[in-house]
């Protein structure tokens, strides 16, 4: 299959676990159905643009051609994705306060997830790069077992396990690379309110670098070498911030990938794409603006983003 906008053939290979969902979303504006979702599924379609990524997650009996269709369109590896016979696939519904700046959630229902148990096909056990996506931290740790040692790993999180799973949230910490949550979710883990604060704090917690994500304000980056700053790429009408965090963490790692290395400069870039390709994740309901916008126009946009932050 030819496919327009996808990785460079010489980049390295990305593993993307987490949930594969249908999502259910009501905005201000809109409300979308029973909708494609999950976190992996955000965060390999992002990091689809830049490296040959493969899936581990699991489905039910709901999902169907249309789904696998735009997974493959993609050009995602799909050989760890399980199809579970037993039940339906795992669904989240959601709506957002009217200025997005909150969401509440109406309706997980766990369904196939209830029992999923990450396994990486044989093929998938060395993967440079992996992004342990929004999912259980002991799913993610299960991960990690099953890798050979040598990936570059970067994790994401989400309140409830902050809330729920805490321990072995923070017993995952040392043994990743790269940690990234948002501002909500650092003060949660660590008390500080000021992220120049939290962010020094999680690295004690182990991991070498942390990305701690401002939502509309930006990201801040830090990292053995220092402190990168950087604001979002300007989007003047949001649709629906759903996947925004997922979407970032697969074009960072995607990006990496691409590159080969994960030093700090590498890093700054993957940054700056992980904000753009994100931009295009809200634009849209759900993966829609995401799937549709193609390579050229996240380059375009990184153009304009790093236009807009120069200071001669
Ligand atoms: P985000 O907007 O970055 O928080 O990601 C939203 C995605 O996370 C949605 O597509 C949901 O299907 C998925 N999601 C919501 N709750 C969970 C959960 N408890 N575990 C895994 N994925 C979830």
């Amino acid at each position: 299959m030819s496919i327009e906008n996808n990785s460079a053939p010489a980049a390295s290979p990305v593993l993307v676990v987490g949930s594969v969902a249908f999502d259910s979303i009501r905005t201000a504006k809109a409300e979308s159905g029973k909708i494609l979702g999950g976190s992996a599924t955000y965060g390999a379609i992002a990091s689809s643009y830049f490296a040959p990524t493969r899936i581990v997650g699991v489905v039910g009996t709901d999902f169907g051609e249309a789904e696998i269709g735009r997974l493959r369109d993609r050009g995602i590896d799909l050989e760890g994705l399980q199809i579970d016979q037993s039940g339906e696939t795992f669904f989240w519904a959601g709506v957002y306060s009217d200025d997005f700046s909150s969401r509440e959630t109406l309706e997980t229902r766990l369904n196939v997830f209830a029992d999923f148990k990450p396994t990486l096909p044989e093929s998938y056990r060395r993967t440079p790069y992996v992004l342990l996506g929004n999912i259980q931290p002991s799913l993610q740790a299960m991960v990690l077992d099953q890798l050979e040692p040598g990936s570059f790993t970067v994790a994401d999180t989400m309140n409830l396990w902050i809330e729920i799973a805490r321990d072995a949230l923070m017993d995952l910490l040392p043994r990743i690379d790269l940690f990234i949550l948002n501002d909500e979710e650092a003060e949660q883990l660590t008390g500080e309110s000021n992220v120049f604060n939290a962010g020094p704090k999680l690295l004690e917690a182990g991991p070498e670098i942390v990305l701690i994500k401002k939502g509309a304000h930006g990201a801040v980056l830090f990292h053995p070498e220092g402190l990168f700053a950087l604001p979002v790429y300007p989007v003047r009408e949001i649709a629906d911030p759903t996947g925004a965090g997922d979407s970032f963490a697969g074009a960072l790692v995607g990006y990496l990938a691409a590159a080969g290395r994960h030093d700090f400069a590498t890093l700054r870039k993957a940054c700056a794409y992980a904000t753009v390709t994100a931009s295009l994740t809200v634009e849209a309901l759900g993966v829609d603006g995401l799937e549709k916008a193609g390579r050229a126009e996240i380059d375009r946009r990184l153009d304009e983003l790093l236009a807009m932050t120069q200071i001669r």
